[in-house]
């Protein structure tokens, strides 16, 4: 080794301990977060979101920090042992009181791939549920399933090499998804319902323009008309309902205080025009977007006469929503 290369590796020896005190530091930090609620006074609905959306950490980088931060609350001695937060992080599932000592000291003295064998030998869930991604557009899933699980899964598959689908755990797997989805997914539902009625819509429209052409020269009465089909009358309905003039407040003034169940085409409007996510906007305007705990909330309220009609209406996280009515209303039940 030369005296440049003597210099160079002595600077990286002194720069790696500069980076584990700005790591431990950052721990430290997100500790305080958590314990002082920091990250709600910013409007921020968990520590993970004030970690990515505020400090701009990945969302990986985010997970790790926290992981680390909340179990040395519990077994302080981590931040001593002078391990990385990406070594502590893997540790994080198999650590308790019990073991931390042993298991740090290993840590120190043996290489990461020795550590994830050692690991993975106590504590075999610490495996499983990791996403690793492959490439652009594929992803590697590990995951601890019930041999019932892999039943289903098998015969998943079955059906679907019948009906001469493409095979494979991952296309299995995808089906059985998008069949959960298609039937739970309000955002999905609203955009089927959205289809059906533009379908409607132009089957009554097309139907008007036949009864014309087939009766060109009659001079048509009223009560001789065609009845018109049933598509056809519900979007007349549609649009007469739309169209009718509402006597400013009738509505509210009939149901103030009292709780109507909001139509499925009411929730799907909703769904639709709000992605399904959180609308609310923090003090500089940036979005949520969370897809958690996602509940309609009434602009207006109902008990101050608050219809259902969708432009009263929003989507809101459950965190956002309980902030508005914390702050609001805070004597009010929710809605
Ligand atoms: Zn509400
Ligand atoms: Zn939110």
């Amino acid at each position: 080794m030369n005296a440049e290369q003597k210099w160079i590796h002595e600077c990286a020896l002194a720069a790696k301990v500069r980076y584990h005190k700005f790591e431990l530091e950052f721990v430290q930090i997100l500790k305080d977060v958590e314990r002082s609620k920091t990250h709600k006074a910013l409007d921020k609905s968990s520590v993970h979101a004030y970690a990515v959306e505020i400090l701009g950490f990945t969302d990986a980088v985010a997970y790790s920090f926290i992981a680390v931060a909340r179990k040395s609350r519990e077994i302080p001695e981590i931040l001593k042992s002078g391990l990385s937060v990406f070594v502590l992080n893997r540790m994080v599932s198999t650590l308790n009181t019990e073991n931390a000592s042993e298991l740090i000291q290993y840590a120190q003295t043996h290489s990461s791939r020795e550590l994830e064998r050692e690991l993975g030998r106590r504590n075999p869930r610490s495996k499983c549920e990791r996403v690793k991604f492959i490439s652009e557009e594929c992803v590697e899933i590990s995951a601890h399933v019930s041999v019932s699980f892999l039943e289903k899964l098998k015969r998943v598959e079955a059906l679907r090499a019948q009906k001469n689908q493409p095979q494979g755990v991952g296309c299995a797997l995808e089906s059985a998804l998008e069949e959960y989805l298609r039937k739970h997914d309000p955002v999905q539902k609203a955009e089927r319902a959205r289809r059906r009625e533009a379908k409607a819509h132009s089957m009554a429209r097309e139907e008007g323009r036949h009864r014309e052409q087939t009766r060109p020269n009659e001079q048509a009465r009223p009560n001789e008309q065609a009845r018109p089909s049933e598509p056809a009358r519900r979007a007349e309905n549609e649009e007469r309902s739309k169209t009718a003039e509402r006597k400013p407040g009738e509505l509210c003034a009939r149901r103030v205080g009292k709780r109507v169940p909001l139509t499925a085409a009411q929730r799907h409007a909703v769904f639709a025009r709000d992605s399904g996510r959180c609308t609310h906007l923090d003090k500089v305007g940036q979005r949520c977007g969370s897809d958690q705990w996602i509940q309609v909330h009434h602009i207006i309220e109902v008990a101050r006469g608050g219809s259902n009609d969708p432009q009263n209406l929003t989507t809101l996280c459950s965190f956002h929503h309980d902030q508005i009515h914390q702050l609001h209303f805070p004597m009010e039940r929710w809605g």
